[in-house]
């Protein structure tokens, strides 16, 4: 189910509620039914669909409710707010600082788009007024040097990356020093990915984390990888310190629910999503307007 077809389903949700006579807790019921409906074939976590019910259930109680209060907004308000709350971990990600050079290492399976994601942000931050460098410390896929290289030429972004080092916590970490030598106030590290989460990933993502010392670690996921989404962010979050998450390929079938997943499993906010291949297709994530958006 693609993301709009979610926001159709619960805005019909509660359109339904809205045409009811009575709102009495069968017609209550049979709305949370669809929702939850709706949210887990849109891979939202078991878990937190149930949890959105039993909330929306405690503040909507039947009993306590003077006659006269308006159910109807009551309930639609609490399933906006639940959603939003699903998508806010309550603390906001790390702010770059200006005038110091901030370290910002990329993690993510191979394909999730974390080189692509790199030069994004990148660019993004760059007509912020960084001076961005990156660093291409994977050298577990072949190409992924000559792609980065690629991205940031196009950028016009300075680039550190070896064809024939091996070690990329070495390259990572000579990197990083030429770059704060040079007075870059922005410095990307992409990482090697594995095809799934694996035990020599993590070593050399924390290999490479113990060495740059990142001010922020961000998690790149694929939209569209299902109810895999959860136990994929927390395995990252488990060996390495992320501390924001962008979800990429949103153009395509995305559901909705991968993102929230994400949030829950590494407690930390999406920051950007992704909606295209191009350096420009990077939009600041807000959670509010992206609930306010899928609910048109
Ligand atoms: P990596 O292996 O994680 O570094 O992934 P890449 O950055 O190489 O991206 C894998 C593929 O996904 C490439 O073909 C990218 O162009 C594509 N891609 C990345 N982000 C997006 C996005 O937001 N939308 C779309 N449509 N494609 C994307």
């Amino acid at each position: 189910m693609v993301l709009a077809e979610l926001g159709g389903r619960i805005t019909a949700a509660l359109q339904s509620m809205t045409n009811a006579t009575v709102i009495d807790e069968a017609v209550l019921k049979e709305c949370l039914n669809e929702i939850a409906s709706a949210l887990l074939q849109a891979d939202v976590n078991v878990k937190f669909v149930k949890e959105m019910r039993d909330n929306i259930k405690k503040v909507v109680n039947f009993d306590d409710l003077a006659a006269g209060h308006n159910k109807r907004r009551i309930i639609q308000q609490s399933v906006l707010s639940e959603l939003v709350r699903m998508l806010d971990p309550g603390k906001p990600a790390y702010q770059l600082k200006k005038g110091k050079p901030n370290v910002v290492m990329f993690v993510g399976l191979q394909g999730s788009g974390k080189t692509t994601t790199c030069t994004k942000y990148s660019y993004y931050y760059q007509r912020k007024g960084f001076k961005p460098a990156m660093v291409c410390a994977d050298t577990f896929r072949a190409g992924a040097f000559d792609q980065l290289k690629q991205n940031a030429t196009k950028a016009k972004i300075p680039f550190y990356g070896s064809y024939t080092e091996t070690d990329p916590v070495k390259i990572a970490q000579e990197g990083v020093e030429r770059f704060k030598a040079e007075g870059c106030d922005l410095i990307i590290v992409d990482t090697s990915g594995r095809h799934k989460q694996e035990a020599a990933l993590f070593e050399e993502m924390k290999a490479v984390e113990d060495v740059v010392n990142p001010d922020l670690v961000i998690f790149v996921m694929d939209s569209s990888i299902g109810q895999a989404a959860f136990a994929q962010a927390k395995a990252f979050k488990d060996t390495s310190n992320v501390g924001a998450v962008v979800v990429t390929k949103m153009d395509g079938h995305a559901k909705g629910g991968g993102a929230l997943s994400a949030v829950a499993a590494t407690k930390s906010p999406v920051i950007f999503m992704g909606t295209g291949e191009h350096m420009d297709e990077l939009e600041v994530f807000e959670a509010k307007s992206f609930v306010s958006r899928l609910l048109g």
